[in-house]
């Protein structure tokens, strides 16, 4: 899942992105509204994360002419103080949902998975591909009842594949949605954190469930269809 987050204030903008990276997301920054609306406009976010008070353009603008230039992705506002007007406002300019600063980071998680799962039609909170299951709120993943330890990265790799399991999905849709934007195309990052998920997933177990689709992609799947290269 990758998030663009829009935050003037540096110390704050820096938590907060540390804060969901540790927790597997992929975050972008932007620092005001032009940059926000041009890195949305160029890459393909899961969620943004808006504040209000911006230099130069604020939040309520910024979701304004995203929602106007037809973009769907969910908006979760940040507003400076509890006002009723502001919140109207936040959500009459288009944003999904607003928490009110200061707030607690696990109630802008709840909130944040509560976007996604609705984003996503109601995904449900555990992913099962044949004897794999990965519950999405705790991040736990197991195997045949055996649980896997996985880093935030590794986790989040695994969860983009499975959420589409049974489908190819390619370098560079891992790229934009598991990584952020200080991914270089060109690094075998990708490839070497396939080969710890298959080290961590598959090794000693059948069926492999991490698949290559050479010059396609990867696929996760626990059916035969598909020929494990
Ligand atoms: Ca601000």
């Amino acid at each position: 899942m990758r998030i663009l987050l829009v935050e003037d204030e540096p110390d704050a903008a820096h938590l907060l992105a540390k804060g969901l990276r540790e927790q597997a997301f992929a975050v972008d920054v932007a620092a005001e509204g032009e940059e926000a609306i041009y890195l949305a406009s160029i890459n393909n976010y899961d969620l943004m994360i808006l504040d209000v008070m911006l230099p130069l353009k604020g939040g309520f603008e910024v979701c304004r002419e995203l929602r106007a230039a037809g973009a769907s992705i969910p908006v979760l506002m940040l507003t400076a103080r509890d006002d009723v007007r502001d919140r109207i406002a936040g959500l009459d300019s288009g944003a999904d949902d607003y928490l009110v600063k200061p707030f607690d980071f696990h109630e802008l998680l709840a909130r944040l998975r509560a976007l996604l799962r609705r984003s996503q039609s109601l995904q449900p909170e555990t992913i099962e591909a044949g004897d794999l299951k990965i519950n999405t709120r705790s991040h736990a993943v197991e195997r045949g009842g055996q649980m896997i330890a996985l880093t935030a990265k590794e986790y989040a790799l695994l969860e983009y594949l499975a959420r589409r399991a049974g489908q190819v999905v390619s370098r560079s849709e891992i790229a934009e949605h598991v990584w952020d934007e200080n991914f270089d195309p060109f690094s075998n990052l990708i490839e070497v954190y396939i080969q710890r998920l298959r080290r961590k997933v598959d090794e000693g177990r059948d069926p492999k469930l991490i698949r290559t689709l050479r010059g396609e992609g990867y696929l996760l799947t626990a059916s035969n269809d598909h020929p494990s290269v």
